[in-house]
């Protein structure tokens, strides 16, 4: 949903979806968007508020508004239900805020690429019960893929980057990535 688009009667669409959901996401802050940031703190807030109400974890997008976001997520109380940073691009200090905040962080094919440096960073510095994988298909192909549209199967390709640079087995990592997603979305046990 973007939030250029975003009124109150979505609002209340998005509160009526909540019975159906297992998280509340995308909602952010991004300031590579036309719309202001003003407009979408105001959104940003009252999606998270939707969220605490109803005691569903949040999914968030977060593109260079990273200390914004963590005081909306912390001032709403978004502690209090957790959830995801999705394809986190922010440094290993501030996810380690978000973390303490109660939130897990995501990584994405970003890892496979040879110029990345804050990813690796996070992958190799996180602690291994926070973080989680995505594909955030069909973008950030990994690098291997490079071009095309990005599909779910090739979340391996990120899972062996990150394995790598953890030094550990791409299984094991899977496998502890795949238990914190059910954690942090209890939800999707029942989908
Ligand atoms: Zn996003």
């Amino acid at each position: 949903m973007y939030s250029g688009l975003v009124s109150p009667a979505l609002l209340d669409q998005l509160a009526m979806l909540i019975p159906h959901g297992c998280a509340v996401g995308e909602i952010g802050l991004d300031t590579t968007y036309s719309v202001s940031l003003e407009r979408q703190e105001a959104l940003f807030r009252q999606q998270v508020q939707i969220a605490v109400q109803s005691r569903l974890p949040v999914l968030v997008h977060c593109r260079n508004a990273f200390q914004k976001t963590l005081s909306i997520l912390a001032e709403e109380g978004a502690g209090q239900v957790g959830g995801i940073m999705h394809a986190f691009s922010g440094s290993v200090d501030m996810a380690r805020q978000f973390i303490r905040l109660g939130f897990a962080i995501s990584l994405s094919g970003t890892v496979t690429r040879p110029n990345a440096v804050k990813p690796l960073d996070l992958a190799r510095r996180l602690p291994l019960d926070h973080l989680v994988l995505e594909t955030d298909a069909p973008d950030m192909t990994p690098y291997r893929y490079r071009g095309r549209w990005n599909r779910p199967a090739w979340i391996m390709e990120t899972a062996r980057a990150v394995a790598e640079l953890r030094i550990m087995d791409p299984a094991d990592l899977a496998q502890a990535c795949y238990d914190n997603s059910l954690r942090i979305l209890p939800g999707l046990r029942g989908l």
